[in-house]
């Protein structure tokens, strides 16, 4: 006989009681200007970082004037030529290896700066964030003193000064991105936190300075676009990195053009997850979760579209349906809590904005019942289903836990719709069958294939866009190309 199957969902089973993490023994300045030739230094002029969650300001940040820029820029210049270009590998991976286990030993206290400072749910600074950022010192450090052998034959050369410019959605974890592999290489750098999360490069900077770098290998000059845009068009500097929105990607494209700096651009993206009708169904509900939630969907290789097959399609929404009103919403400092604050007052206002272009669309909106703090900005789990292609919700980046769901019949379909994007960044695909996996992967135009997970980074794996959603590779030895002439 054919019992109907129940299923067996504890999530929203109890009430938890709050287990709010500690801020206690977390310290930081009212005040940061700039971090300078070794130094802090004081700014011009400041502006405000609020916490996300309570609408708090925080403390109070330089905005860096061309001036400023400068004075960075030649600091990197005279450690390029003096002692850290003169440096060899093995001891400039004693440096970075120290970056790395200084993280750890702070690790705690940098998680919850992270998330007093962006809101994202202290489980994840904790537990992704931080420990990840550790890793990629980690790694870098190792490949100091083998360049010579990740690209034999070809002397591989330091470019000069590099300038960062780095978003708020990973504050500490991208600017470990962009400093690890540029020091490994023997460049220097001037790096741009984002306007809303500077506090975990400040602290970065202290570890910095109390690991006894050089002064000048490492500069942070504070502020918003103006100062990054400051970084980008200064002569003295050989390469630019950047991490963003795809529209400020083009200006600086554009801005780079015929100057000779080397640029590397990671932007948006409109990642595909695809569930097949052979998938743990299970298992994938618990990868769309992650991938569209995870960070409260502030992550450029966020599978923000769901292309399920059909057959399962019904299925699927009734389980997500369920799952999403079993996440936490609420106090990122909250050690249940699963979806955090929202960066910012302008990315909830682009958020709500999409999503009421969503609904005038006619795609039918689904968002978790739960209830939302009276302060701060926050956002319920949503997903659309009834949603065409030709949707704004299908075609631009959200940024936020906002997922589109379509469907297909056919493998070609599927890979046809997931390729249906300017964008080319992170994409997912769920199947029981591994020769379906291999085949889907290789005609995705993506730069990242997770088969049945998502969101797993590490750093000896290389990250990076096709298409708008930029060139260039971070992680892995490809992620030291991007600092290197090779001949
Ligand atoms: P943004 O691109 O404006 O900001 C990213 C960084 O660039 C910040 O440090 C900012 O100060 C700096 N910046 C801004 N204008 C600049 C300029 N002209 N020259 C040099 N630097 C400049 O991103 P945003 O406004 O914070 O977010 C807008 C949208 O971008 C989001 O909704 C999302 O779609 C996307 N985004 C993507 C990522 C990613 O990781 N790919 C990260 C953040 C935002
Ligand atoms: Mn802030």
């Amino acid at each position: 006989m054919n019992m109907p199957v129940k299923e067996m969902l504890f999530g929203d089973a109890w009430e938890y009681a709050p287990a709010p993490e500690s801020t206690g023994h977390a310290h930081y300045e009212k005040r940061y200007g700039h971090f300078i030739d070794g130094k802090f230094v004081d700014a011009k002029s400041y502006m405000k970082s609020v916490n996300p969650a309570t609408e708090e300001v925080l403390f109070e940040f330089g905005v860096g004037t061309e001036a400023d820029v400068d004075k960075a820029v030649q600091a990197a210049r005279r450690a390029f030529e003096g002692p850290w270009g003169k440096m060899g590998g093995r001891e400039r991976s004693k440096y970075i290896y120290r970056i790395a286990r200084m993280i750890q030993e702070k690790a705690r206290e940098l998680a919850i700066l992270e998330t007093l400072d962006g809101g994202k749910p202290i489980k994840e600074s904790r537990d992704v964030d931080i420990p990840l950022a550790a890793a990629h010192f980690f790694y870098y450090a190792g490949w100091a003193d083998k360049l010579e052998y990740a690209f034999p034959g070809t002397n591989p050369r330091p470019l000069g000064v590099a300038g960062q410019v780095i978003p708020w959605n990973f504050p500490l974890l991208m600017a470990a991105w962009k400093i690890a592999p540029a020091l490994a290489t023997g460049n220097t750098v001037v790096l741009k936190a984002a306007e809303t999360t500077p506090l975990t490069a400040m602290k970065l900077a202290e570890i910095i300075q109390e690991a006894g770098l050089p002064p000048g290998v490492v500069n942070f000059v504070n502020g918003a676009g103006a100062t990054g845009a400051a970084i980008v068009n200064h002569p003295d500097i050989n390469k630019i990195a950047f991490t963003g929105s795809t529209g400020v990607g083009k200006i600086i494209q554009r801005a780079v053009a015929g100057t000779g700096k080397r640029l590397t651009l990671e932007l948006g993206g409109k990642g595909a997850n695809i569930v097949f009708e052979d998938a743990p169904l299970e298992q994938a509900i618990e990868g769309i979760v992650n991938g569209i939630y995870f960070n409260q969907g502030h992550v450029c290789c966020a599978g923000s579209r769901l292309l399920v097959q059909e057959s399962v399609a019904d299925e699927v929404v009734a389980k997500l349906e369920r799952r999403i009103k079993t996440l936490v919403v609420g106090d990122p400092l909250d050690k249940n809590t699963d979806v955090g604050a929202i960066n910012s007052k302008e990315q909830l206002d682009r958020i709500t904005e999409m999503v009421g272009i969503g609904e005038a669309e006619g795609a039918v909106r689904h968002s978790a019942p739960c209830e939302l703090p009276s302060k701060g900005y926050f956002f319920a789990p949503t997903f659309f289903t009834d949603v065409s292609q030709s949707h704004r919700i299908a075609q631009e980046e959200i940024f936020g836990p906002v997922l589109s769901v379509l469907t297909f019949r056919t493998p070609e379909e599927a890979i046809e719709k997931a390729n249906n994007t300017p964008y080319g960044l992170g994409s997912g695909i769920w199947t029981d069958k591994g020769s379906k996996m291999f085949r889907v992967a290789g005609a995705l135009q993506a730069g990242v294939v997770w088969g049945n997970t998502y969101n797993k980074f590490d750093p000896g794996s290389p990250f990076g866009g096709h298409k708008e959603s930029g060139f260039g590779r971070e992680g892995g030895r490809q992620g030291l190309l991007a600092y290197l002439e090779v001949s």
